[in-house]
């Protein structure tokens, strides 16, 4: 049977969707709108239907629920229509230890989600929002929410505890959770499923490396560690934030006149690729990267090596390694990012093909016959991973377990 999911991401002033088929993986209609809530400037939606035409506009958007109809509007008038819309996915960023799983929206739930705003104070409420004026525009049709977090749940205490006082850890909540948990479930699995063995015995790494980046190790398909934290913040080189530091520097530089306020900004949005280069894209990093620039040198070079580490960490921590992928947008995108990867990675046998590396098609090998190790690009698919999560959740909850909406 053909089910129809739409998966929703809402951000801070964004409203990203996709209308899907999961079970054929096919995307119906996908767009977004932006700018929701920017004071002084209207709303920009952009609305595609199947790979072709694309309809754009600008509109008044002042919270989630005006965005939200803004879509139902684009629906309606351009198509598809909504109609016969199975379940409604949202992409929610910290379920913290509560949730494990996709779990369907009921007003239990929301207080929950609402209960780990302070995990995530960018997060959560935005994707609150979204699940709101979800509800209000659909409220026939059930909304389940999946969490980043929830992928990670499976760590061991060793890989999730930090070594600090009983007192913060159990009143405060404060453990590694990880991120980008619905792409590295995605990616993990069919990395194991094109290796070609059994999926329940795949030992792999997979590197997410967009604006925001992580690097999770998977025994069986389930996550063993992660790169992100408490936080989105630990682990990686990324965008625009730092990755590992020394927990001193926040009381280092409190001591020298920063507040702390500043020191969390600049730590989310100046830091990272941007702290080095003055930029946070890679594409731009690459060009300085061309034309000379040493900034751009040590950035990459920071990058690439803080990956190798993580590899090799995870590679430990598995105890054997069946292959690599890379994706997102630097992922899949950066053959110079990769290279520089893998040539740290001689002694885990891994051997780069060049040619493969820079050519073919977006999911591929790009490593020789007869590596060690072999490494793939898999391009990541998120919202398919929501939509078939959502789905699946739904349809384990019989009828008679099915609490009123
Ligand atoms: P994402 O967050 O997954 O959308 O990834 C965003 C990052 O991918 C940005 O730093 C982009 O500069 C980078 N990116 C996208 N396309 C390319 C490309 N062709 N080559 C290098 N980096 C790219």
């Amino acid at each position: 049977m053909n089910d129809l999911v739409l998966v929703l991401n809402a951000g801070s002033s964004s409203l990203k969707y996709q209308l899907l088929q999961p079970d054929s993986s096919l995307v119906l209609a996908s767009g977004l709108v932006e700018r929701i809530g920017e004071p002084g400037t209207r709303a920009r939606t952009r609305h595609t239907v199947g790979g072709g035409s694309t309809t754009e506009g600008e509109v008044d958007a002042p919270d989630h629920t005006g965005a939200m109809a803004l879509v139902l509007d684009l629906f309606a008038t351009v198509g598809p229509s909504l109609d016969g819309v199975t379940a409604v996915g949202h992409r929610v960023v910290h379920g913290g230890d509560r949730f494990r799983a996709p779990t369907l929206v009921t007003s239990e739930v929301l207080a929950a989600i609402e209960d780990l705003v302070p995990l995530a104070p960018l997060h959560n409420p935005a994707n609150l929002a979204g699940i709101r004026a979800a509800q209000a525009a659909l409220p026939d049709v059930p909304h389940v929410a999946v969490f980043d977090t929830a992928f990670h749940q499976t760590l061991p205490p060793h890989a999730y505890t930090y070594a600090v006082p009983q007192a913060w850890r159990e009143e405060h909540r404060v453990r590694r959770y990880g991120f980008h948990g619905t792409s590295h479930a995605y990616v993990s699995r069919r990395l194991a499923e094109l290796l070609g063995g059994p999926v329940a015995d795949a030992q792999v790494i997979v590197l997410h490396l967009g604006n925001g980046a992580s690097a999770a190790a998977v025994a069986g398909g389930r996550c063993i560690d992660t790169s992100m934290g408490l936080s989105p913040l630990e682990g990686l080189v990324m965008g625009t934030r730092p990755g590992d530091l020394d927990p001193a520097l926040a009381g280092y530089l409190a001591a020298r006149g920063i507040p702390l306020a500043d020191y969390d900004h600049a730590l989310n949005t100046a830091s990272g690729l941007l702290g080095l280069t003055g930029t946070n894209d890679f594409r731009e990093v690459m060009s300085l990267l061309d034309a000379g620039n040493p900034d751009a040198r040590l950035a990459v070079d920071l990058v690439a090596y803080r990956l190798a580490k993580y590899v090799g960490a995870y590679a430990v921590a598995l105890g054997s390694l069946h292959g690599i992928a890379f994706t997102a947008g630097i992922g899949e995108h950066s053959a110079p990012l990769r290279a520089a990867v893998l040539a740290r990675l001689g002694l885990l046998g891994i051997r780069l093909d060049p040619r493969r590396n820079a050519e073919g098609p977006p999911e591929r090998p790009i490593t020789t016959q007869d590596s060690a190790v072999p490494v793939w690009v898999v391009p990541t698919a998120e919202e398919l991973e929501i939509a078939q999560q959502a789905l699946a959740a739904l349809q384990a909850l019989s009828a008679s377990e099915m609490p009123r909406l």
